[in-house]
């Protein structure tokens, strides 16, 4: 069965689109957390960051960028964040793959600074070791 997005693509179901090319759609996010916020859909589904095309998801981020340059240049925003949630754990909720592209209003309470964990410089060179001896 054809998720939310795939039913937006095929116009089963009506969506603010502001841009669409062979590669991708993007639409106008229904629950924005500012006033602009958009998505950047793949029409080809893939789940997300993860299992992605690398040619595609370098597309979305070009995408991203052209809407990111027009939030500041037409809706005034004051700057802007491209999200991807990957996961339950990264806090995905739509099985198809999706950036947010979210303008920012200076002094605006959208997101909260993140949370830190403590780690020290030994825990740092271990986790760098593991993850460049397999990113080679
Ligand atoms: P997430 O999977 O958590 O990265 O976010 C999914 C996003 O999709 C949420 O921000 C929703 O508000 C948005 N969303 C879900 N259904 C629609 C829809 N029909 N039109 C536009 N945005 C949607």
């Amino acid at each position: 069965m054809d998720d939310i997005f795939e039913k937006i693509i095929k116009r089963e179901i009506l969506a603010h689109i502001i841009y669409e090319d062979e590669k991708v759609i993007a639409f106008l996010d229904i629950q924005p957390v500012n006033k602009g916020h958009t998505l950047v859909v793949p029409k080809i589904k893939f789940r997300n960051i993860l299992d992605g095309d690398p040619d595609t998801l370098a597309h979305m981020m070009k995408i991203a960028q052209k809407i990111a340059q027009v939030q500041i240049s037409e809706l005034k925003a004051d700057g802007v964040n491209i999200i991807m949630n990957n996961e339950p754990a990264g806090g995905q909720e739509v099985w198809h793959a999706h950036l947010h592209v979210v303008p920012r209003i200076s002094g605006d309470k959208a997101y909260q600074k993140p949370t830190h964990v403590s780690c020290s410089n030994e825990e740092l060179v271990e986790i760098k070791e593991r993850l460049e001896k397999v990113l080679q």
